[in-house]
């Protein structure tokens, strides 16, 4: 029996591995504007964060999105983030 690998990646905010499910996925679409991947299918560069808000300030403060796109994050990217995970937590 095979079992069926389930896609993992890592977030930026905790650095652990987790099932690509359970973490929210941010693009930087080839016109460099950066949006949030709910479906995990929209095209360009992703990175992956825990869908807490914990991680999302940890990311925040090692600056782990920036080193991940290298290019500086706006603070607006943030707040989208902050927003979206605000409404996955309920
Ligand atoms: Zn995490």
């Amino acid at each position: 029996m095979k079992a069926k690998r389930i896609p993992e990646r890592f977030c930026l905010g905790c650095q652990e591995s987790r099932p690509k499910k359970d973490l929210l996925r941010i693009v930087r679409s080839p016109e460099g504007e950066f949006s949030v991947d709910v479906t995990g299918k929209k095209a360009g560069r992703g990175a992956y964060i825990c869908r807490s808000m914990a991680c999302l300030e940890r990311a925040r403060k090692s600056r782990a999105l920036e080193r991940s796109f290298k290019s500086p994050i706006a603070p607006v990217v943030y707040d989208m983030l902050a927003n979206e995970l605000k409404g996955l937590e309920g």
